[in-house]
This record gives structure tokens, sequence and C-alpha cells, in this order.
């Protein structure tokens, strides 16, 4: 808990909607995604910005599995197309 010197210090002090920490509004972050339209304070926007990066990372990563798929699936396609056997070795 913020004590009460630095509570007085506070222009606008806002409890925050993920951890209820009392903070100052003008410090905040934006929420995203767990509030969106709503200030946090910085120590959860941070926490929020990790997150949401990570999500990204792992939207790409299933993404490049999914073309990376395709790309297989439409070369062995394509060999069939052209009479070569396909490789028995299992993929
Ligand atoms: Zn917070």
């Amino acid at each position: 808990m913020a004590n009460k010197s630095e509570f007085e210090e506070m222009e606008m002090p806002t409890p925050c909607q993920k951890c209820g920490e009392i903070f100052d509004l003008l410090d905040g972050l934006s929420s995203f995604k767990w509030f969106p339209n709503t200030v946090i304070c910085e120590k959860c926007g941070n926490k929020e910005v990790e997150e949401i990066e990570k999500d990204e990372e792992i939207e790409d990563l299933k993404a490049a599995i999914e073309d990376a798929e395709y790309t297989i699936v439409s070369a062995k396609k394509r060999l069939q197309e052209l009479g070569v056997e396909e490789d028995k070795t299992p993929s």
C-alpha cells in the first residue's frame, strides 16, 4: 500500500482494475486486452504488454507452422502430379 505522503503527491489517485493498488492516473497505461478503454497502473500495463507480445508471437508461430504445412502438402501434391513417388519416410 502507498503511504499517506505518497498518496497526497498523486494528482489523480485511482485504484488499478487489475491489482487493486492505488496509482496516479497520469502514470497509468491504457489497457487493451484485460480492461479495454481503461487506464491501469504502470506495473500491470507493462505486464499486459508482455502478455500481448507473447500472444502475438504465439500467433506468428502458429501461422508459420500452418504455412509450412501448406507448403509441404502442396509440394507433395505437385510431386504426385509429376509422377514422382512420395517419400515413404515418416514426416
Ligand atoms: Zn495494477
